[in-house]
């Protein structure tokens, strides 16, 4: 037996599993405040629901999928990413009836990849959709949201929004056209993922990484150069909505997001903090996926963000108030029942409470010493007649005798 995690998964140990909670609870509250409400899906789904909107030439889907037979026979893919299971979900609970519609979703997600720094087999991912909207303004709040929120982290100045525009489906076949035309004269010196990339998804050749791919592209006909009058005011719009609300932005002509279903805005906030993983939240808008997983055509927006390399960015201690907390002792055998009603009592009051069991009280006072607790709750069978208790203050060392009734105004750091 192998005593080690699977290869690109992590324990999340206390401190780091505290860390996770602070920012997704931060991210969930802002949410809230631009109307969006919590879903949450299955982790793994039929593994046409990602094959088939994601596109089977994608990363994702041709390399990174976990994808298993079950002892049904039924084909099943942990999920990679959060919208194809948002979009199912819009699709199989008949969802069409409440539009709009503001998601917030938090989770693990599965990609079979190289781990490193920030890129893991099993990561999690926070994110947002909103359905229902096909305006520029909608782009601009899911924007603005992601905006806030990763401001409100403290990243400010770590990050950048990059920005850009796919167009219409119109736009991106004249783009598509022109494109594979040009790329056609320099196929054999494009690299053997972009020569497949050539015959089924094109565009994507955009996204290559490879450096003779991309000295290839600095000739190709760019995307902005196809984009129909409707698409250009869109896209315009969303650039103005962004400087009304000072967001600051750069208008990446190159970006294009690795999966099938973008239209119009694609965005991601980049970092140069950590290395080669630099995208830490990634979106865009997706008009065309409910219809192609076979619901009724409904726009959509959003992004994802990785809670892994949010936290690498973050203050360790983000989010994370000092709870208060009491270690309560019986000094004789007889009180120990009372000591737990008590340790119940301050519970109920959300204060962290632990009564002391086993040893006599010098034993008892170290180990609160060693817990780190801010009190020492002391009740011996006199103080129990008086209804008083003994409370020490560990850091200060100050002791004083304090009614049973007055005791929560006295525990206070
Ligand atoms: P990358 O270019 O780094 O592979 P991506 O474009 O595949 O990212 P998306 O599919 O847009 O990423 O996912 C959104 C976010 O999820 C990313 O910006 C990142 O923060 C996070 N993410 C994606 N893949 C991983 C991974 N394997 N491990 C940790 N976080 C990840
Ligand atoms: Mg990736």
């Amino acid at each position: 037996m192998k005593f080690q995690p699977a290869r690109g998964t992590q324990d999340l140990l206390p401190e780091t599993a505290k860390q996770f909670r602070a920012i997704d609870d931060f991210a969930f509250a802002k949410a809230q405040t631009y109307g969006f409400e919590p879903i949450t899906t299955p982790i793994f789904e039929f593994s046409e629901v990602f094959h088939r909107t994601l596109g089977e030439s994608s990363d994702v889907v041709s390399k990174e999928t976990y994808t298993f037979t079950d002892r049904g026979g039924e084909s099943l893919t942990l999920r990679p990413e959060g919208t194809a299971g948002v979009a199912r979900a819009f699709i199989s609970n008949g969802l069409a009836q409440n539009l709009p519609l503001r998601f917030y979703y938090s989770g693990p997600m599965f990609r079979y990849e190289r781990p490193q720094k920030g890129r893991y087999r099993q990561f999690h991912q926070i994110g947002v959709e909103v359905l229902g909207l096909e305006t520029p303004e909608t782009d601009i709040e899911c924007v603005a949201l992601a905006h806030d929120f990763l401001k409100g982290l403290g990243l400010a100045d770590k990050i950048q929004l990059e920005i850009n525009t796919l167009g219409d489906s119109d736009s991106r076949a004249k783009h598509r056209e022109r494109l594979v035309e040009y790329l056609q004269k320099f196929k054999a010196a494009l690299s053997p993922d972009s020569q497949v990339r050539l015959e089924k998804n094109p565009l994507r050749i955009l996204d290559s990484k490879d450096k003779k791919d991309q000295e290839l592209l600095m000739g190709a006909p760019a995307l902005h150069e196809f984009l129909s009058v409707d698409s250009q005011k869109f896209f315009d719009k969303v650039l103005q909505g962004l400087e009304t609300l000072g967001i600051p932005f750069v208008h990446q002509k190159n970006l294009v997001r690795g999966l099938d279903y973008y239209v119009h805005s694609v965005f991601e906030f980049t970092t140069t903090h950590l290395g080669a993983q630099a995208t830490v939240l990634g979106g865009g808008r997706y008009d065309g996926l409910i219809e192609m997983m076979g619901g009724q055509k409904t726009p959509g927006v959003g992004w994802a963000s990785g809670l892994e390399r949010l936290a690498l960015l973050t203050d360790p201690n983000f989010g994370q108030r000092p709870q208060l907390q009491v270690a309560v002792i019986a000094a004789e055998e007889m009180t120990e029942s009372e000591c737990l009603k008590i340790s119940h009592e301050l519970r109920n009051h959300k204060i962290r409470s632990e009564t002391m069991l086993g040893g006599n009280v010098g034993k008892k006072l170290k180990r609160a010493n060693k817990l780190g607790a801010h009190f020492a709750l002391i009740l011996g069978s006199t103080e129990m007649d008086q209804k008083v208790v003994t409370l020490k203050n560990l850091s200060t060392g100050e002791q004083k005798t304090v009614p049973r009734y007055e005791l929560l105004q006295h525990l206070k750091i």
